[in-house]
């Protein structure tokens, strides 16, 4: 460890992982990198903590504490790295401490050494080779495990598992007929091959390659194709130069289980490592990937958004896939959005950023209007397949079975009938969504949330889907006891089994979170679907989401009319989104699809506009709507939230924080409002939104609102905290 000791020492300034804007001042021997992890004590603890550079301006009242140990030689990250992760923090006015420890691997913000893990083989010494074996006669154990070791070295593992006794090999040891030997392992360069034959590209396809392979100065496209386009295919072949070049392409994913197919396609392309950075990696496998991408070892690093923080030596390439995916944001701690992230990280790299989506979000939209992007489209399937027929299903007045009107019976039965495979899409899990007294109507809802119980038939549970709390079903109403409870609503389970009732012959798979819980039952499951061993597929938003159903002619969305007279503002983004999403999963191959709407408001203006003339279509008039409004991405918001168990209490830490802000005409505060959903696990929550028309306003006005706050000690008490772009406001 490089901790040379120099006559003087130097006060530098470590960002320490606390959820407190400022820098702490330790004294070290010499000047650490910048970005070098150091160990410090901390009140009576130690903490591993960043070291942003000397303290220039040190107070010669505060007497510092010695650093305790340098960790590393040079900055953790890559030096655009370095910079986006510094901009990051002061965009999202997040700590620069939880921000730093975010962007680590596990290990490393544990103190681990920034290595890869190395393997301790044991061999026989010079003495233990040529030692007699009979002299360990009365040692029948270490005779043996000598005996195996001189044929080979062996790892502990091989020792334990090949029943050798580990003291044996302590003896060995002690003898000095056995010693320890590390090993690295072995890391070659890649070399670039390519491994199946690319597709012929059609000719937008070809367009958009072209594109991106003559561009001078690199930029930001948006890959906006309709769903099997070939947005896939794109990205292949603007990898492939890209990796020619001996560089590295980072992907984002919205869940790395949920595309399966995708990742095979770029395994199968290409002959070169490929490092995926899923939740089932261990710490040390992680550390590891993260290492093969900061290295240059792993030529493709595939991962969900924190990817966005991996460090690439020689990064070439930044695609995020289906960019307008919500799971892109982070929702907690230190909230960024990975998309907007890899625009500026592409911008800090010097490198291309490929965002693909088929229902780009206006934010992106807007920029490829505005030319910030260059908007590359792809208008026409790939392949022979059509476009679905929409058809907008009036369900006023008509009786309905388990949410399936009449007239969608008569569709489905067609379609099974002609070998074909139905999508039913209804985005509620469990078997209704409220349990009710049919004499008195009494509702069971969740004490701790402003939201009835979910009911779910198999296992006769009543569950809370906001705060996960459960009990039995009762057989008797709270208020006045009858027996008459009844289920109200229909879920993915009650929709399944009423299903099996109408089409008796035909098998239904459900996909929800209740039917894929297990491991790799996701994946078994849409392997399944794709099989079409399954006539009726009933799925969540979870088969909203890139999978090919090359079966399905018909697709039905069961029950969206919530998102019309939703509060929040991007509820109908959302619908445009999800509807053209799930449609694209109709008809795929050279069949042609239908797509079902069912809707009690066959008029709104919505839903006609997205069916008659496309998500493109609407999503012109919702940019329209929100710049008269001035809503993102024409307005910038920061939303604040707090929330307390006593409401009074959250509410007055937002009048606190909403004092802070200046009263002037180009800023707006409001609030403090009720969360859409006001109480949540026994906690009260509310909302203050500031909006500003400009963006460096917004930053300017946090920049000196943050440190402030900090300092007043009634908010301490309060659990609040700040989004920057907010997307969710539930
Ligand atoms: P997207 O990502 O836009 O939904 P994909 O890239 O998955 O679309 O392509 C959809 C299907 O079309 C895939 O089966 C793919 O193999 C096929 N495909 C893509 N491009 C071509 C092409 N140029 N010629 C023939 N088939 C293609
Ligand atoms: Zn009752
Ligand atoms: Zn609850």
């Amino acid at each position: 460890m490089p901790t040379e000791s120099h006559a003087s020492t130097s006060a530098i300034r470590v960002a320490l992982p606390v959820p407190l804007f400022r820098l702490y001042s330790y004294d070290c021997d010499s000047l650490p990198a910048i970005g070098a992890r150091v160990r410090v004590p901390f009140g009576n603890r130690q903490l591993i903590g960043i070291c942003m550079g000397p303290d220039t301006d040190p107070d010669p009242a505060i007497k510092r504490k010695p650093v305790s140990a340098v960790l590393d030689e040079a900055n953790c990250w890559t030096e655009p790295l370095w910079r986006l992760l510094v901009w990051a923090a002061d965009y999202y006015q997040h700590p620069p401490g939880e921000v730093l420890q975010h962007a680590l691997p596990a290990l490393l913000r544990q103190g681990d050494a920034a290595g890869y893990q190395t393997t301790v083989h044991y061999e026989v010494t010079e003495q233990g080779r040529t030692v007699e074996l009979d002299s360990l006669k009365r040692a029948p154990q270490q005779q043996r495990l000598l005996a195996a070791l001189r044929r080979q070295s062996l790892l502990r593992r091989d020792i334990v598992s090949e029943d050798y006794s580990l003291s044996a090999l302590k003896a060995l040891q002690d003898k000095d007929l056995v010693a320890a030997v590390e090993h690295q392992p072995d890391l070659q360069q890649w070399q670039f091959s390519i491994d199946a034959e690319p597709l012929t590209l059609n000719p937008e396809q070809a367009m958009a390659v072209a594109a991106i392979g003559a561009a001078k100065q690199p930029q930001t496209y948006l890959i906006d194709g309709v769903t099997g386009s070939g947005k896939t295919e794109v990205y292949l072949q603007a990898m492939a130069d890209v990796l020619r070049r001996g560089r590295q392409v980072l992907v984002l994913v919205p869940e790395i289980g949920l595309t399966p197919q995708t990742l095979r396609r770029f395994k199968k392309r290409f002959n070169v490592p490929i490092v995926m950075l899923h939740s089932a990696l261990t710490d040390r496998e992680r550390l590891d990937a993260w290492l093969d991408a900061k290295q240059g070892h792993a030529a493709i690093v595939i991962g969900t958004r924190s990817a966005i923080f991996t460090p690439c030596q020689r990064l070439g390439m930044i695609i995020v896939d289906e960019e307008h995916d919500n799971s892109l944001k982070q929702q907690e701690g230190f909230r960024y959005h990975a998309r907007d992230l890899a625009v500026l990280r592409g911008h800090e790299e010097q490198v291309p950023v490929l965002l693909g989506s088929a229902t780009p979000s206006l934010e992106s939209l807007n920029n490829a209007m505005q030319k910030r992007y260059a908007w590359l489209r792809l208008t026409k399937r790939a392949g022979n397949a059509k476009k679905a027929q929409h058809v907008i299903l009036d369900i006023k007045s008509l009786p309905l079975k388990a949410g399936l009107s009449q007239p969608l019976i008569k569709l489905i039965q067609a379609e099974l009938e002609q070998q074909n495979q139905v999508l039913l899409f209804l985005n509620r899990r469990g078997y209704a969504p409220a349990l009710l007294c049919h004499e008195c109507g009494w509702l069971a809802t969740c004490e701790r949330c402003d939201a009835p119980y979910t009911l779910h038939q198999h296992n006769r549970l009543l569950q809370c889907h906001h705060c996960g709390s459960q009990q039995r079903v009762q057989t008797q109403c709270h208020d006045c006891g009858s027996t008459q409870l009844v289920g109200r609503g229909v879920g993915t389970e009650q929709l399944e089994s009423t299903l099996a009732e109408l089409f008796p012959e035909y098998p239904v798979l459900r996909i929800d979170r209740d039917t894929t819980r297990r491991k790799g039952s996701l994946q078994q499951h849409l392997e399944d679907a794709r099989d079409s061993k399954y006539p009726l597929l009933v799925g969540t938003q979870m088969l909203a989401k890139g999978h090919h159903f090359p079966n399905v002619t018909l697709v039905a969305l069961l029950d969206v009319d919530g998102a019309l007279f939703s509060a929040d503002f991007r509820a109908a983004e959302r619908l445009g989104q999800l509807f053209t999403q799930v449609a694209g999963r109709s008809g795929r191959a050279s069949k042609p699809g239908t797509v079902v709407l069912q809707t009690h408001h066959p008029d709104h203006e919505l839903i006609q506009d997205l069916v008659n003339n496309g998500y493109h279509h609407f999503a012109a008039s919702a940019l329209t709507e929100r710049e008269l409004t001035q809503l993102p991405p024409y307005g910038q918001m920061a939303l604040f939230r707090a929330d307390d168990i006593q409401a009074d209490t959250a509410m007055a830490a937002l009048q606190t924080i909403a004092r802070h802000f200046p009263q002037r005409d180009d800023v707006t505060v409001l609030g403090p409002l009720p969360a859409i959903m006001e109480k949540r696990a026994g906690r009260y929550r509310y909302q203050l939104i500031v909006q500003c028309h400009q963006r460096a306003l917004r930053t300017q006005l946090l920049r000196h609102v943050l440190p402030q706050l900090e300092q007043l000690p009634e908010l301490r008490r309060v659990r609040w905290s700040l989004d920057v772009d907010p997307q969710d406001f539930t």
